[in-house]
């Protein structure tokens, strides 16, 4: 029997059209360095109408790919409505690849156009002439477009396009749920980038999602900063679920460091901001030396990689709490995230707030052994976690290799255990395990203990070969300016946090640790780096 339900179609446009109405009078504001450019979600709508106007007349038709090349401002957002909900595919590329990564991407997606920030124009320049597909470049604010002129391409400016389009469009009324709205790429750790195509469906049920209490909770007085680039992961989601809850949305753009971010947040006051650990670090580490008041946010929640515990508490320290959560771009990316169950003691939450989370309803997992065998939600098996679910990918686009999908569930790379009850907790990437001597250790396991030393910044551990063991690990350390701690001490202070055995024997003091184009640390550099052995 079908029920009597409507088949109504769950899309972007429906997020639109209820944002841009219901909320009509909620806010994005962009950061301009020294002021905010405002614009009311009833006028974002309108702005919205104009792009897909314009890019109608450029001759977008059925699901070509719209590419953006853009920091999170109001031009990007306008793009995220417009672009699927005129039927077309958004894809999201991320300024911070290596320029042969961005050729092979916007290749591969048929990228037809390409709408950009003005400050970007440099560095897009350097890649256009050989994005084959790319026919038209939109250009965003005032930029001087002359070096993309050899690339070939039509060039446009944004805001004389939008200025002769009308302010209303002709959305299309039979958009399937299933087809795609928006594409972005995996950063890729080794070979080709990997393409993930969201459908409106997921797009929808996952901002739907992230708007819950068990979620981010987002309400109509919740004012929203997405740190986490639109590039990368849809922004875990935070834009379109502002949509969906009426919360304004204050966008950094281009100004991503401590400073900048930290007089922002004391400026405009946002409730909920989501950004990647090492961000968090600079902020706090800005806040904690000039007093700073960030107690306007009520909840940040961080992932990406795995937050160090003296990252959380430094937080809790200056009055804001962090909420770990767990995502991959193949998940929307949001899976899981780490409330601790109610009646919870204070210790008890610590142990919950440290997991990777309790995964969201609708999205299943398990653990695998060796043999892709199953193990049990024990919370002791360990072995690679599957998902499955909604706003899960099931392949990757115009990819036949079918070894990250296991009958049905997509195989994520991470190890760990799950609980009965659902919680995560992820002891290392499987590519990331260090296996010395057959026993595994856990290179995040012993990040987190290195960071928890007053004088460490920053630390990042991976496996350097070694006759004997097979593999050490070897320890990447930033230390605070003037301190003078020694590998040594270090050793000493993680002693007993450890097993004796897991102890790194090499060291290596570091200015910075190498950052992938996501903002994690890249281990793939640091093994490159130490891969003849030149350490200490
Ligand atoms: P990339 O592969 O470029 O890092 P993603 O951003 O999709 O691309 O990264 C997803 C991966 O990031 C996960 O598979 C996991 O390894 C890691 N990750 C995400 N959130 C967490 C977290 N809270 N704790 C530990 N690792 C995390």
């Amino acid at each position: 029997m079908w029920s009597t339900m409507q088949d109504f179609p769950l899309t972007v446009t429906s997020i639109m059209r209820y944002g841009t109405s219901a909320y009509g009078t909620g806010e994005v504001a962009t950061f301009t360095g020294d002021g905010l450019r405002r614009t009311s979600y009833a006028q974002l709508g309108k702005r919205a109408a104009r792009l897909a106007g314009a890019l109608r007349r450029l001759g977008v038709d059925g699901d070509q790919r719209v590419a953006t090349f853009m920091w999170n401002n109001t031009e990007h957002l306008e793009a995220y409505l417009a672009v699927p909900s005129m039927g077309a595919v958004l894809h999201t590329l991320n300024i911070r690849l290596f320029a042969d990564q961005l050729v092979y991407i916007a290749t591969h997606a048929e990228d037809r156009i390409v709408i950009a920030d003005g400050s970007l124009v440099p560095l897009l320049a350097t890649v256009l002439p050989r994005m084959e597909t790319v026919r038209h470049v939109i250009v965003v604010g005032e930029a001087d477009v002359t070096p993309l002129a050899p690339a070939g391409k039509e060039l446009h400016s944004y805001e004389e396009l939008l200025a002769e389009a009308p302010d209303s469009f002709d959305w299309p009324e039979d958009l399937d749920e299933r087809s795609a709205a928006a594409m972005c790429y995996t950063s890729g750790t080794t070979g080709h980038p990997k393409g993930v195509v969201y459908s409106h469906r997921s797009a929808f049920l996952h901002s739907m999602s992230v708007c819950t209490g068990n979620a981010f909770g987002l309400t109509g007085s919740d004012k929203v900063l997405p740190v986490v680039p639109m590039f990368h992961a849809n922004a875990w989601g935070l834009p379109y679920a502002a949509l969906l809850a009426g919360s304004s949305l204050l966008m950094p753009d281009r100004f991503l460091q401590g400073e900048a971010l930290v007089r922002l947040i004391e400026a405009e006051r946002p409730t909920i901001s989501g950004a990647v650990p090492t961000i968090w670090g600079e902020v706090l580490r800005y806040a904690q030396e000039h007093g700073s008041d960030l107690t306007s946010l009520r909840m940040v929640p961080c992932g990406g990689s795995a937050v160090p515990e003296s990252l959380m508490r430094g937080f809790d320290e200056v009055g804001v709490r962090i909420v770990h959560a767990w995502g991959m771009t193949e998940t929307s990316p949001l899976a899981s995230i780490a409330h601790p169950p109610v009646g919870a003691s204070e210790e008890q939450a610590w142990y919950y707030r440290m997991t990777q989370g309790r995964r969201m309803a609708g999205v299943e997992a398990r653990v695998v052994g060796d043999g892709d065998t199953e193990l049990p939600s024990d919370g002791e098996s360990v072995g690679e976690i599957e998902v499955r679910g909604p706003w899960v990918t099931g392949s990757y686009y115009k990819d036949e290799d079918p070894s990250r999908f296991h009958d049905g569930w997509l195989r994520t790379g991470d190890v760990g255990t799950l609980s009965p009850d659902g919680f995560l907790v992820l002891t290392d990437r499987a590519k990331d395990v260090i296996k010395s001597g057959g026993e595994w250790i856990s290179s995040v396991d012993l990040e987190n203990q290195l960071m928890a030393h007053p004088d460490v910044i920053e630390a990042a551990v991976v496996g350097v070969p070694d006759d004997r063991w097979q593999e050490r690990p070897l320890a990447s350390v930033v230390l605070r300016s003037g301190s003078t701690v020694t590998a040594d001490e270090l050793s000493g202070f993680i002693a007993g946090r450890v097993a004796k055995w897991q102890i790194p024997e090499r060291w290596t003091f570091i200015s910075e640790v190498p950052k992938t184009s996501v903002g994690k640390f890249s281990k793939t550099t640091l093994r490159r780096m130490y891969a003849d052995g030149e350490f200490e």
